[in-house]
């Protein structure tokens, strides 16, 4: 995949780790990370609990080695790399932030339609 497909799926992670982190979990502590990825560096700050941590890492590993070009969306991958438990924790956690997300959305939309009147 390409640098500018990786950087985007980890900005994802970057996004949703923490919604579903600070609904769910308690014990958060701000972590740095480093990513290597075709000779390009991210680097990012993210508070999240300790198995939140875990799995963000985990994430990101197999995302480095994902061998897929292009990545088909994990969910539809024909040998996903993932353990079915991280595979479990990982879909729990982007569906509910993503529909949290979804929702967040929706209502700055509406708000807007509603003041315009
Ligand atoms: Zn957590």
């Amino acid at each position: 995949m390409t640098f500018e497909k990786f950087s985007s799926e980890i900005k994802t992670l970057e996004k949703f780790f923490p919604i579903y982190c600070n609904d769910k979990h308690t014990g958060q502590f701000s972590k740095h990370y480093k990513i290597f990825y075709q000779e390009n560096e991210i680097n990012f700050d993210i508070s999240l609990c300790k198995e939140c941590h875990n799995l963000l890492h985990y994430a990101i590993t197999r995302l480095q080695e994902c061998p897929n070009d292009p990545k088909p969306r994990c969910r539809k991958c024909p040998n996903s790399c993932y353990d079915k438990d991280k595979y479990k924790q990982m879909a729990k956690m982007m569906r509910y932030s993503g529909m949290k997300l979804g929702v967040t959305k929706a209502a700055q939309r509406l708000k807007k339609i509603f003041k315009k009147n």
